[in-house]
């Protein structure tokens, strides 16, 4: 997005920065030198957690363009994250935009799984 920080440079006023900076507690599950796994603190099914890059993207459209290697270690430890849960089924969740519910401004994907999932997803 023009404008947009897109250099992986910390933010002050960013909760997941605090999280990685280990400022602000969380129940991490995984942790990797690029990524940190944690328990989403209100959790939508059995297993619900939070794959975060340690640098700062707004979201993982941004995320995707400026660090596309990045992209994909996220998507290395949600597999790591759903066989360490024993999931033969999840989902993979990236709200991008406040239109499909983004509201941390830190790119994430959501890891769900143990239960039964809807699709269309609301
Ligand atoms: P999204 O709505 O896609 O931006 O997702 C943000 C997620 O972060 C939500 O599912 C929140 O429940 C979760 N969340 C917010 N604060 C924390 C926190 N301190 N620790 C863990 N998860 C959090
Ligand atoms: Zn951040």
């Amino acid at each position: 997005m023009a404008g947009e920080q897109a250099d992986g440079a910390p933010r002050d006023d960013c909760l997941f920065c605090k999280i990685v900076a280990g400022q602000i507690p969380a129940t991490i599950v995984r942790e990797t030198t690029t990524t940190v796994a944690f328990r989403d603190i209100n959790p939508q099914a059995p297993t619900h957690v939070l794959v975060i890059p340690k640098a700062h993207y707004r979201d993982a459209a941004v995320l995707a363009t400026a660090a596309p290697s990045l992209a994909a270690d996220l998507l290395r430890e949600a597999q790591a994250v759903a066989d360490e849960d024993k999931l033969e089924s999840y989902r993979i969740v990236f709200n991008t935009g406040s239109g499909a519910g983004q509201t941390v401004w830190h790119a994430h994907a959501h890891i769900l799984g143990g239960r039964g999932l809807q699709w269309p997803p609301g």
